[in-house]
């Protein structure tokens, strides 16, 4: 049996503006009894100074391969997670995303465990996942990507082809929707959105609107993406942007749940 101290919550940064969404991510994941470490990947362009650890050299042909693929860039920087390997297990979670109640359940899944992208449910979205830190598989992930390159030219499109059997081949490999739903989707499905949304537990800002993008009218208590009008689109959004800015704000909220209200 593993000991707790073995598994970690990890995130990535690679620069000032996910930084910020790295902090509220922290925070919302303590706000809920955290139990885990909290590790976040950073790389050298946030902090004048870094103590880098370097745990593959053996992989330098993969580093040279990637130079000549600048756009894999930040998709190697996430792979990087797999080198924690002072860790049993971790669940990773996209910079973008918002933790509404504790997730320790997470870390009774193996790996690798994702839930469905919404916009096409075969495939896994990657912004929330549960791994096994392994040098092995972090080479073996490398290699795949400079052989096959990502089909979105992003972490997605490789992991997606790296786990290719995630869909069909053992469905506890499925994590719930509501463990990365999406903040700026219109829900095509909406008797289940009205049925289920209600009970996510992470919200993921994913595409082009970033939570930081975001203007938040508190007299109203409506959203502006910034240069357009408010929208039904953002009907996750609008429910937690407010939490999402009182935590950026760093100003504490009375009560320490919070429950999407979707009426
Ligand atoms: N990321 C980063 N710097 C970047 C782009 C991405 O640190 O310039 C990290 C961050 O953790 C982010 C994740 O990679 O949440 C995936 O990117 P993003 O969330 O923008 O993709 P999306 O979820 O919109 O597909
Ligand atoms: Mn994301």
């Amino acid at each position: 049996m593993l000991g707790r101290g073995e598994e970690a919550f990890v995130t990535l940064a690679t620069n000032d503006i996910y930084c910020q969404g790295a902090l509220v991510l922290g925070q919302s994941l303590r706000r809920h009894r955290l139990t885990r470490k909290l590790v976040v990947l950073i790389t050298p362009q946030v902090f004048d100074e870094m103590i880098e650890v370097n745990l593959i050299d053996s992989a330098d042909y993969i580093h040279l391969a990637f130079l000549k693929r600048p756009e894999l860039g930040v998709t190697l920087t996430k792979l990087h997670c797999w080198t924690l390997t002072h860790y049993n297990k971790c669940v990773f979670l996209d910079a973008d995303t918002l933790v509404l109640s504790n997730v320790d359940e997470l870390f009774d899944r193996g790996e690798f465990s994702a839930a469905p992208d919404p916009g096409w449910p075969d495939c896994f979205n990657s912004g929330v996942f549960v791994f096994q830190p392994s040098l092995h598989t972090h080479k073996l992930l490398l290699q795949h990507a400079v052989e096959h390159g990502s089909f979105d030219r992003a972490d997605q499109g490789l992991l997606n082809s790296f786990f290719r059997n995630w869909s069909t081949a053992d469905i506890r490999k499925h994590l719930p929707f509501i463990y990365n739903l999406s903040s700026n989707t219109m829900y095509t499905y909406s008797p289940a959105f009205k049925q289920f949304g209600s009970s996510a537990k992470v919200v993921h800002f994913l595409g082009s609107t970033k939570p930081w993008n975001y203007k938040y009218n508190p007299q109203s208590g409506s959203v502006l993406e910034q240069g357009s009008a408010p929208s039904s689109q953002h009907q996750v959004a609008n429910n937690v942007l407010p939490l999402y800015q009182s935590i950026q704000g760093r100003e504490a909220l009375a009560a320490p749940g919070h429950t999407l209200c979707l009426s």
